[in-house]
This record gives C-alpha cells, sequence and structure tokens, in this order.
C-alpha cells in the first residue's frame, strides 16, 4: 500500500522545518530505505524563475533541500542538487536569489543542468515521448528526490512531485511539451527518470496566479512519499483539488498506472488531511482589476487548459500595459456550434482547436491549448509582445 506522509511544521524556523522533515522521512521507512551507502542522489527543487520575494511559495525553499541532503549524507549517499529553471530563464539567477549560493558555500553542491553536459535517454512505451533531452547528472544518479513546493498552475491547476520533474529536460523540449501535452509529457518523464522518494515543501505555498505571480499561504507542512503519484494526490487534496481533477494526477495514476491517486488506499502517516487541508484559491479564481470591458465565453466543454491559459494570457496584457486592446472583444473558448453573429467579426477572437471550425470568419488562435503568448497576440494583434516568464507557457 501507499504510503504518504503528512508533519505540520513551522513556516520559518530551519530547526524545526529540518526536524519535521526528517520526521516526514522516518515516517515513511526513512532515508536508508531508499539510499545505499555511495549512492549519487541528486535533489531535485523547484527553480522556476526569480520569484518577487524567495518566500512567496514559487520556489523549493534551501531550508527543505539542506535537510534532504543532510539525510542522504548521513546514510552514506551523495547528495547533489541540479535544476534548470524555465526556458529562457538563467537558472544561476534564481539560485542567488533564492539563498541557494550560500548552500554552495556550505559545501552542498548546486548544479545549474543548463550548463552541464547534454544527453538523450529514450523513453520506452511513452504516453507523449519518445526520448528525453536530459543532462549526463540526471542520467548519472543513482537516485532522484523531487523536493517541489506546494503550488497551484494556471495551466495545470497545481503543480507538485510530478510536474517538478519537468526541470529535467533541456529548454526546447520543455516548451515543445505545451503544444504536444504537458500532462502526458510529465508522466512519460515520471515513468523513466523514476524519482524514488518526493519531499513535498509546504512550508510556505503558493495560491491563485501560481506558479510565480500567486499569494503566499503560510501552509506549514512537509509531505514524504515514495510514490510520487499518491504524494501529488494527497498534496493536491490538502489545497482542496480532488485527484482526479489534477490531469497529470489521473493520467499517472489511471493511464500509465505509476502509483496511486485513489486517497482511500493510500496510508496516511502522521498528521491528517483533515487537520491540515486548506481550499486554496485556483488560478482560473483570479480576479484581474483594471480591465476595459469585453467579454470572455467559456462554453461548457472549454477545459482548464484553455481556461486558465486565457486568464494568464490577459494577466500578462495587463502587465505588459496593452489591456486597452482588450476593450470590445468577444473571446470564445471551447467547443461552441453558433457563430456570434450579432458581434462584429473582426473583434471576435477564437481560442483553441475547438473554436477550429469557425477559423476563417475571426481572429484564430491555434493550440489545445494555445501558448499564452499566442493567445495575447490574437488578441491584442500586437505581433511584438513582450516574453514574460508565464507566456513562455512552460513555468513549473
Ligand atoms: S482547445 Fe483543447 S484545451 Fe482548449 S478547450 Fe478545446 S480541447 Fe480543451
Amino acid at each position: 500500500m501507499s504510503k504518504v506522509s503528512i508533519v505540520k511544521t513551522d513556516c520559518y524556523d530551519e530547526a524545526i522545518i529540518a526536524a519535521d522533515v526528517r520526521k516526514a522521512v522516518e515516517l515513511i521507512g526513512g532515508m536508508a530505505s531508499v539510499v545505499k551507502p555511495g549512492d549519487k542522489v541528486l535533489v531535485k527543487p523547484n527553480f522556476a524563475a526569480v520569484p518577487l520575494d524567495r518566500l512567496s511559495g514559487a520556489i523549493t525553499r534551501w531550508e527543505v533541500c539542506k535537510a534532504v541532503m543532510d539525510l542522504v549524507r548521513e546514510v552514506g549517499g551523495e547528495p547533489f542538487i541540479a535544476e534548470s529553471s524555465a526556458a529562457g530563464v538563467d537558472t544561476e539567477k534564481v539560485i542567488e536569489a533564492c539563498g541557494y549560493d550560500q548552500l554552495r558555500e556550505q559545501g552542498y553542491e548546486v548544479i545549474d543542468l543548463k550548463r552541464a553536459e547534454k544527453t538523450v535517454i529514450p523513453v520506452k512505451n511513452g504516453l507523449l515521448l519518445k526520448e528525453l533531452n536530459t543532462w549526463k547528472p540526471v542520467v548519472e544518479a543513482d537516485v532522484i528526490i523531487s523536493v517541489p513546493v506546494m503550488k497551484t498552475h494556471d495551466q495545470t491547476e497545481v503543480t507538485l512531485g510530478m510536474k517538478n520533474i519537468k526541470g529535467l529536460i533541456g529548454d526546447t523540449q520543455k516548451k515543445w511539451f505545451h503544444t504536444a501535452g504537458v500532462q502526458e509529457g510529465v508522466v512519460d518523464l515520471n515513468a523513466t527518470l523514476k524519482p524514488k522518494l518526493t519531499v513535498m515543501d509546504g512550508t510556505i505555498a503558493q495560491e491563485g496566479y501560481g506558479p510565480l505571480f500567486g499569494d503566499r499561504v503560510e501552509m506549514g507542512v512537509i509531505l514524504a512519499s515514495t510514490d510520487v503519484v499518491a504524494c501529488d494526490a494527497v498534496g493536491g487534496k490538502l489545497m482542496g483539488y480532488e485527484p482526479e481533477e489534477v490531469g497529470i494526477t489521473r493520467i499517472a495514476g489511471k493511464i500509465a498506472k505509476i502509483g496511486e491517486l485513489d486517497i482511500s488506499k493510500i496510508e496516511i502517516a502522521g498528521n491528517t488531511i483533515e487537520e491540515t487541508a486548506r481550499v486554496f484559491k485556483r488560478s482560473s479564481q483570479v480576479e484581474i482589476p483594471g480591465l476595459p470591458d469585453f467579454k470572455l465565453i467559456l462554453t461548457e466543454g472549454a477545459c482548464t487548459g484553455c481556461r486558465n491559459t486565457v486568464i494568464s494570457a490577459i494577466m500578462d496584457m495587463k502587465n505588459d500595459g496593452i489591456e486597452h486592446t482588450l476593450a470590445g472583444k468577444t473571446i470564445l473558448v471551447g467547443p461552441f456550434d453558433q457563430f456570434p453573429e450579432d458581434v462584429d467579426p473582426k473583434d471576435i477572437v477564437l481560442i483553441g482547436k475547438c473554436t477550429m471550425k469557425f477559423r476563417d470568419r475571426a481572429t484564430f488562435v491555434p493550440g489545445c491549448p494555445p501558448n499564452n503568448i499566442f493567445v495575447e497576440r490574437g488578441i491584442s494583434g500586437i505581433e511584438d509582445v513582450k516574453r514574460r516568464y508565464s507566456t513562455e507557457g512552460d513555468v513549473d
């Protein structure tokens, strides 16, 4: 039976956090059950991009990674942190902004994978992938430990243990995922790289417009499991999401069958879900003030990918100072049969594959879901809109 530990902890105190990381790992069998003496152990935090604040819940805390590395050392393993930030983001800037350079000074190895030697490995029976573009330190590791931070995500609802693994592939493949199928791609990654342990940093989490610009949540929990799907199912549940609502968890548990997503079949150790859960504001629930009048029509069949992509694109338009171009627009998302004859076609923007049959009648943005930047271009009519982290469509 898959087991997930939940341990309530302090949001700020390094010593208490370290003790509770230890407790969470001990509750699921201890580090010695995962790491053998001499193993090279890749500790994988989330370094998505330079956050507004190191304690905004966007980036895994160094305190949690350090505690994990100390446990690995105690059982004779050789830990190192390895990560690549989102496409187009300099990982070293995240390392510096989030205090990981101090870990280096204390003798902990922190590798920016974007500067490491590249390699390609095959993917067996992938849902999406035939091969992975990764790096030598990833394939040379005996053990991978995923250390995600608990947060919402504008395209995948949440980003937890499995999505965190996306930092172990190159930028080009990261970007491609979001046009080809990010959920299936992430599941293939986990089925291939097989993280043996997940330690989830839920000390300071993020809700709302994650994965970068959301609001801090002083959640105060650490989760651990050797089953990354079970860990994500429980982590999501603590945030108010049923496991089947999260595409990555659902596909991993039901289609790829690489772990357990049924919470009734997961043993919970330590604190209970009821003691620690808190309903997070979802990315799609974020209201953006100060916008001109426009119509956003989300039909019943519009799925989360398109919903969140459109909302994040509108948010980016505001950040880019081009929100005035929304005035008078009608944005259609999801499958529909009746073209709105009462609206001037030049004011209509059709989003995604579901609207394709009307592509010759109005501005059409292809994709399933489309990349944020194409949505922004389609709505604004401005071709050279600024590329921001979130418009890359591939921030973890
Ligand atoms: S285009 Fe794709 S992602 Fe968008 S609503 Fe249709 S099926 Fe969903």
